[in-house]
């Protein structure tokens, strides 16, 4: 046992959501991406706290996972909105998304705004902004839900559906291993935050506290650099 006085340690154990490339993902049975390297980053960072172990979770089970205190913290490029504030409280802002709009890559349909997509079958992942999207510009019979966007472009591939709406730098990053493409943007201005239950302020302010920590040492750039190139 070591003799010095040292502050209490608190575990925070952080949940995601993988099949997010590349802010979480599975490699080999391991979980990396963005996320977890910032999130271990700025826990690092933060004094009197340590990160405990990843857990996985759908998307849309993340929040209850968080209030029914499964987890600690969501890092799972959650985008910050008045929505969500309700039920959790967030970290400062730590990446920034627009939406896609994400097709095959054989050039038969080829929206090139919203509207374009009525009157045809259009995915996106339960709980995320995009389904938000999707659900506001296709009928109710036009859309499909599912748990992880991989799925969504797995369909999408098959041609069981002709449209996935989802954060650009994930539709970027299915563009390039699988046959599909981007057809346009939507500027939705989304910045992503760590979640953390309402009322927790003491580990919001220590994030926040690791997160600016982390950008002045440069290493918020090494890990982006690292996903998602300089
Ligand atoms: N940023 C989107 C949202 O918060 C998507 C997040 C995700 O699918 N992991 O809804």
């Amino acid at each position: 046992e070591s003799e010095t006085a040292t502050e209490a340690v608190t575990t925070v154990t952080p949940g995601t959501a993988p099949g997010f490339p590349p802010f979480e993902m599975k490699e080999g049975g391991e979980l990396v991406g963005f996320d977890v390297d910032l999130l271990s980053a700025v826990v690092a960072a933060a004094e009197g706290y340590e990160l405990g172990e990843w857990q996985e979770f759908d998307f849309d089970s993340l929040t209850p996972a968080l209030t029914g205190n499964n987890i600690d913290v969501i890092a799972a490029a959650m985008t910050i909105n008045d929505e969500r504030d309700e039920t959790i409280d967030f970290s400062d802002p730590y990446y920034n998304a627009d939406q896609a709009v994400l097709v095959r890559a054989d050039g038969e349909f080829n929206p090139s705004e919203l509207g374009d997509l009525a009157g045809n079958m259009v995915g996106a992942q339960s709980g995320t902004t995009g389904e938000t999207i999707a659900k506001e510009n296709v009928e109710s019979a036009n859309y499909n839900t599912y748990d992880s966007y991989v799925f969504a472009v797995q369909d999408l591939q098959n041609g069981n559906i002709d449209a996935v709406v989802l954060d650009v730098p994930v539709a970027r990053t299915f563009a390039d291993q699988r046959p599909v493409e981007i057809a346009f943007v939507e500027e939705t201005g989304e910045r992503y935050g760590f979640g953390v239950r309402e009322g927790d302020s003491e580990l919001q302010s220590a994030l926040n506290e690791g997160l600016s920590a982390v950008r002045d040492s440069g290493e918020y750039e090494e890990i982006r650099n690292e996903w998602f190139g300089s």
